[in-house]
């Protein structure tokens, strides 16, 4: 069964009074987003591929050390990064669960500091890629960022929130200041109880 473009789970303009416009979602959604559906659908095509989940694919093809991923890693892990990404945002106030909050103070000192390094983890991402807090393999919390469409379960971990930072994620909006786009993705988007619930 092909795969399909999920709803956003709020309407396109639901983000605009907090930094992400309307424009942006009808952009990045309904034209990015399709896109890795559709070409990830023609991808995996009467190949091994065909009927087996996203994440199955993900960690079937992903290549490490590889110079470029496949066509079909690309569009098939930027299509679950998305799906994720929807997720992780919510129009409505959002209050980080304690479990939550405990988890990053232990980890990075506070949550202030989880969010510099987040930061600076997106900000210093070399083009095209992604921000992530993730749970490891042995269960420790980290900060990392990926090229392009790799993501965490690449590395058989758990990504608990992930920031898109392709230019067309901050384009319209921010235009060249992928910083400010962080800061108000962590300090105005996040939906903290859905970062809790993968936990
Ligand atoms: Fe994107």
């Amino acid at each position: 069964m092909a795969f399909e473009l999920p709803d956003l789970p709020y309407a396109h303009d639901a983000l605009a009074n907090k930094g992400m416009s309307a424009e942006t979602l009808e952009y990045h959604h309904d034209i990015h987003h399709n896109a890795y559906v559709t070409n990830g659908n023609k991808a995996i095509e009467g190949t091994q591929w065909d009927g087996k989940s996203l994440e199955e694919i993900i960690k079937g093809t992903y290549e490490p050390n590889a110079v470029a991923q496949s066509g079909i890693f690309n569009n098939i892990s930027q299509l679950w990064n998305h799906n994720q990404f929807w997720e992780m945002m919510t129009p409505g106030d959002s209050k980080m669960p304690g479990e939550l909050e405990s988890a990053l103070n232990n980890t990075f000192g506070s949550v202030d500091k989880f969010k510099d390094e987040f930061k600076a983890a997106g900000a210093g991402q070399f083009g095209s890629g992604w921000a992530w807090l993730v749970k490891d393999t042995d269960g420790s919390f980290k900060v990392t960022k990926t090229e392009n469409g790799v993501n965490p379960i690449c590395f058989g971990q758990t990504a608990l929130l992930g920031c898109d930072v392709w230019e067309h994620s901050y384009y319209i909006d921010f235009r060249n200041k992928r910083p400010a786009y962080l800061e108000n993705f962590l300090d105005n988007l996040v939906n903290w109880e859905n970062v809790a619930s993968r936990m």
